[in-house]
C-alpha cells in the first residue's frame, strides 16, 4: 500500500553476491520494508536476509560520532560494549579524528602501513581505498575478504582461462541440461539462485550434488555424491578418468580452444575410479555414471563454492573443475560454463576494482611497469612498488614480526573473520596505529586508536558488481545518523591529510576515473546504470545490456588458448588423530551474515536465529551422550569453544559444521591458518577436532 511509505528507492541486497535488486519502502527517514523488484538475477525474488535483514541499519548501536581512544582506556581489545563505550574512547570533531587518524599512518609511513578493505564497499569505495594505500604508501599491501573466499578459484580461472570471472550468469542453467554444483550450499548461501537450480530440476535438468555434508539441493538431485572432506581433487580426476577411458571427450573443443591437453590425459591415466573410490568415498559405478552423465550433456554448468576453494589444495581443485569443463567443451555457449558463486554483494567488483595486493584494477599486474605507469598518469603521482603486496593472513604475520605497524580497517572484521583468531587479534593488540571505519563497533574496533563513523548500503549511493559480471547500482535512500558519512567521502578525507591532494565530489567522479583504466566498464556509464539499473560486463555497445556468457571464440590467454594443469592428491594440513578425531568444518546459515555484526543486529534473523550452534550427526550425539540442544566442547590444535548441538543427519558421524557468525562461539578461535600456495586462502574447510560433552 504506498500510503506505507513517502518514498521508494531502488538499491541491491547488501549480502550475498546473487545481488538481488530490491525497492527500500522508506517513511520518515527510516526503511519500512523492502520489496523485490525485477532485477536481471533475481526476477523479483528475494530471500529472508534481502527482505527482512535491514533494520540493522537504524540500531541503536550505530556509530554517529567519530572515536579516539581514549589515554586512559583499559587494553586494547578488551570488550567494548558498542551501546557503551565511552571508558575506551571518547568523542571528537570529524576534523580531529581524520587529523589523528591520518598522522599515525604517515608517521609509521611506506610498508609499515596495510589496508584491509571489504567486499562490502562499493566498486568506487575499493577503487579509492586501493589507490590511497598505492599513492599514499608507495606499494600493495592491500586486501579484502575475498582472500577468505574465492582468491584459490580466481587463482586457477586465471591460470587457465585467463579471467577470474565466471564464464556464464547462473541464470543460464535454463539452457542447460546438467548441472553440478559442488562444495556449495546455494539453499542457504545463495537463497534465489538455487530457485532457478531448483527450477532446472522440475523441468528435467539432471542436478549432480557434490559435497561432505548432504546440503539442501540433495533433494533435487539426481546424483548426490557425498564425499570425504577434503577429496575433491581424487573424486573429480577419477571422473575424469572415465571420459579419457571412455573417449566422451570433445576432440574437436580440445584441439581448437585449449592447450597441455596430452600432459592432463598422462596424469588422469592412475586415478581410476577403482582406486579412488577408497580415497574419496564414492563407489566406482558411480564416479562413472556421473562422468557419463556430465559428459553426455548437451549444455552443461559448473557451479562451486568454497567448500571448494577454502582448502590448502582449493586451487588445485578449481583446477579440476575447469579441466572437466574444457575436455567436454563445455565453455562459452548457451546453457554451458564455470561459474564459482561469489560469496559477498560485491566480492567480484571489489576484486575487480583492485583491492587485491597483485592486481591493479581489472585483474592488470602491479609488476607490469606498463601498467602501473598507466594508472600513475591518471593519479598524477610517483611510482609505486613493483612487487606483489602481502595478503590478509600474511599482513598479520607481518605485524608479529613487527615490519607493519599501521593498519586502516574499512568494514572487514578480521578479529573474527581470521583464521586461528587469537594470532589475528594478538597482531591488532601490537599495532601502533589502527583505524577502524565501520558502522559498529566491531570485534576488530575493540583495538581501534581512531574510529570512522562510516554508512551502511542504505545511506550511500555506488555501484557493485555481482557473481552474474553484473555492473548494478546502489541508491542512498536514507541519511547516515548523526555525524556517520559515506564512506568515499571519509576516504577522500583522509587522503587530503595524507597529502594526496583528491579532490572528488561525488561517486560518479571515481567511477569516471576508475573507466580510465577498466576496459571491463566499456560501454558502462554512470549515467547508463542510473536509468537501466544494471549491465553486465563486457558490454558491446551503449544499447548491449551485456554479454551472459564469454568465450565462445577463444579465452584471454596466448593464442586464445585455455590451460588443463593437472592436479594431483594433497591431503589436508591438520588431519585427525587420536586426540582430535573429527573434522571441524567452517560455513555460513541462511539467516546470518558472515561475522554477524549486522544480521545479528536485525530483528528478524536474529529472532530466527538467536544461539549459537553446531551440527552433529544423531549418532555422534548419541555417542556424546547429548541430547538436541545440548551443549558440547570443541577444541583444536588452536583452542577451544563452548556451543549448542543440533541433530542434522546431513552431517557424517565424522564431522562437525560450524557456523562463523557468531562472536560467543567463535568458530575462527578453531580454524587452521595452513594456507593454499597459490591463492593464499585458509584452509577452513578442514580441521582436526575433538568433540565432547560440555
Ligand atoms: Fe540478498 Fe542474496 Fe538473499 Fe538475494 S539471495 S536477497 S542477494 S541474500
Amino acid at each position: 500500500d504506498s500510503a506505507d511509505f513517502d518514498e521508494e528507492v531502488k538499491s541491491i541486497c547488501p549480502f550475498c553476491g546473487v545481488g538481488c535488486q530490491i525497492s527500500l519502502k522508506v517513511k520518515d527517514g527510516k526503511v519500512k520494508y523492502v520489496d523485490g523488484i525485477n532485477g536481471p538475477a533475481n526476477e523479483g525474488r528475494l530471500c529472508v536476509k534481502g527482505r527482512f535483514g535491514f533494520d540493522y541499519i537504524h540500531h541503536d548501536h550505530r556509530l554517529t560520532k567519530p572515536l579516539i581512544r581514549r589515554d586512559d582506556a583499559p587494553a586494547k581489545g578488551l570488550n567494548v560494549d558498542p551501546g557503551n563505550w565511552s571508558e575506551f574512547f571518547r568523542e571528537a570533531t570529524w576534523d580531529e579524528a581524520l587529523d589523528v587518524a591520518a598522522k599515525g599512518l604517515r608517521d609509521i609511513g611506506g610498508r609499515g602501513v596495510a589496508g584491509f578493505g571489504s567486499a562490502k564497499c562499493t566498486n568506487e569505495e575499493a577503487y579509492l581505498f586501493q589507490k590511497l594505500i598505492r599513492q599514499g604508501f608507495g606499494h600493495n599491501n592491500v586486501d579484502h575478504c575475498t582472500r577468505l573466499c574465492h582468491a584459490s578459484s580466481v587463482a586457477a580461472l586465471m591460470e587457465n582461462v585467463g579471467s577470474g570471472a565466471v564464464t556464464a550468469t547462473f541464470n543460464e542453467i535454463e539452457n542447460a541440461d546438467v548441472a553440478i554444483v559442488i562444495g556449495a550450499n546455494p539453499v542457504e548461501n545463495h537463497p534465489v539462485a538455487a530457485t532457478f537450480f531448483k527450477q532446472f530440476t522440475k523441468r528435467g535438468g539432471k542436478l549432480i550434488v557434490m559435497d561432505p555434508r548432504g546440503v539442501g539441493l540433495r533433494r533435487f538431485a539426481s546424483h548426490m555424491l557425498q564425499f570425504r572432506p577434503g577429496t575433491d581433487v581424487s573424486m573429480l580426476n577419477a571422473i575424469m578418468h572415465v571420459i579419457v577411458e571412455e573417449k566422451l571427450y570433445d576432440e574437436q573443443y580440445i584441439a581448437a580452444y585449449t592447450e597441455n591437453w596430452e600432459a592432463e590425459k598422462a596424469h588422469l591415466a592412475d586415478f581410476t575410479p577403482e582406486k579412488m573410490a577408497a580415497v574419496c568415498g564414492i563407489e566406482a559405478e558411480v564416479l562413472r555414471d556421473v562422468a557419463r552423465t556430465f559428459a553426455g550433456a548437451k549444455a552443461a554448468m559448473i557451479f562451486w563454492g568454497m567448500g571448494v576453494s577454502q582448502h590448502i589444495h582449493g586451487t588445485d581443485n578449481a583446477r579440476c573443475l575447469i579441466s572437466l569443463a574444457l575436455m567436454t567443451g563445455q565453455v562459452g555457449r548457451p546453457g554451458s560454463g564455470l561459474h564459482p558463486l561469489r560469496g559477498q554483494n560485491n566480492v567480484q567488483g571489489a576484486s575487480d576494482a583492485g583491492l587485491v595486493p597483485m592486481f591493479l584494477p581489472d585483474y592488470q599486474s602491479v609488476m607490469d611497469d606498463g601498467v602501473r605507469r598507466a594508472f600513475t598518469e591518471v593519479w598524477g603521482s610517483e611510482d609505486f612498488s613493483a612487487q606483489k603486496g602481502l595478503t590478509v593472513t600474511e599482513i598479520m604475520d607481518a605485524v608479529h614480526e613487527g615490519s607493519i605497524k599501521g593498519i586502516y580497517v574499512l568494514g572487514e572484521n578480521p578479529a573474527m573473520s581470521d583464521p586461528d583468531v587469537e594470532h589475528a587479534r594478538d597482531a591488532l593488540a601490537k599495532l601502533e596505529h589502527l583505524v577502524v571505519q565501520d558502522i559498529f563497533i566491531t570485534e576488530t574496533a575493540n583495538y581501534a586508536d581512531v574510529i570512522l563513523p562510516a554508512s551502511a548500503f542504505a545511506e550511500k549511493s555506488g555501484t557493485v558488481t555481482n557473481t552474474n559480471r553484473q555492473v548494478q547500482m546502489g541508491r542512498r535512500a536514507v541519511a547516515p545518523p548523526g555525524e556517520a558519512r559515506e564512506d568515499w567521502w571519509i576516504e577522500v578525507e583522509l587522503a587530503k591529510r595524507l597529502g594526496l591532494g583528491w579532490s572528488y565530489e561525488s561517486p560518479a567522479e571515481v567511477f569516471a576515473e576508475m573507466k580510465l583504466n577498466m576496459r571491463s566498464l566499456n560501454n558502462i556509464t554512470w549515467e547508463r546504470l542510473e536509468r537501466e539499473n544494471a549491465v553486465t560486463y563486457p558490454s558491446l555497445s551503449e544499447t548491449d545490456p551485456g554479454q551472459a556468457i564469454v568465450f565462445a571464440d577463444g579465452f584471454p590467454r596466448p593464442d586464445g588458448r585455455a590451460r588443463f594443469t593437472p592436479a594431483s592428491i594433497i591431503a589436508p594440513d591438520d588431519v585427525p588423530d587420536a586426540d582430535f578425531p573429527m573434522i571441524l568444518t567452517t560455513g555460513r546459515q541462511l539467516e546470518h551474515w558472515h561475522t554477524g555484526s549486522m544480521t545479528r543486529r536485525s530483528t528478524v534473523l536474529d529472532g530466527l536465529e538467536p544461539e549459537a550452534n553446531c551440527s552433529l550427526h544423531p549418532s555422534t550425539l548419541r555417542k556424546l551422550g547429548v541430547a538436541p540442544g545440548g551443549h558440547v566442547r570443541l577444541t583444536t590444535k588452536r583452542g577451544s569453544i563452548e556451543i549448542m548441538a543440533r541433530e542434522d543427519r546431513a552431517v557424517s558421524p565424522d564431522m562437525v559444521f560450524l557456523p562463523f557468525a557468531y562472536v560467543e562461539a567463535a568458530a575462527n578461535i578453531l580454524t587452521n591458518p595452513a594456507v593454499d600456495p597459490y591463492g593464499k586462502i585458509p584452509e577452513f574447510k578442514f580441521s582436526a577436532v575433538k568433540v565432547e560433552a560440555a
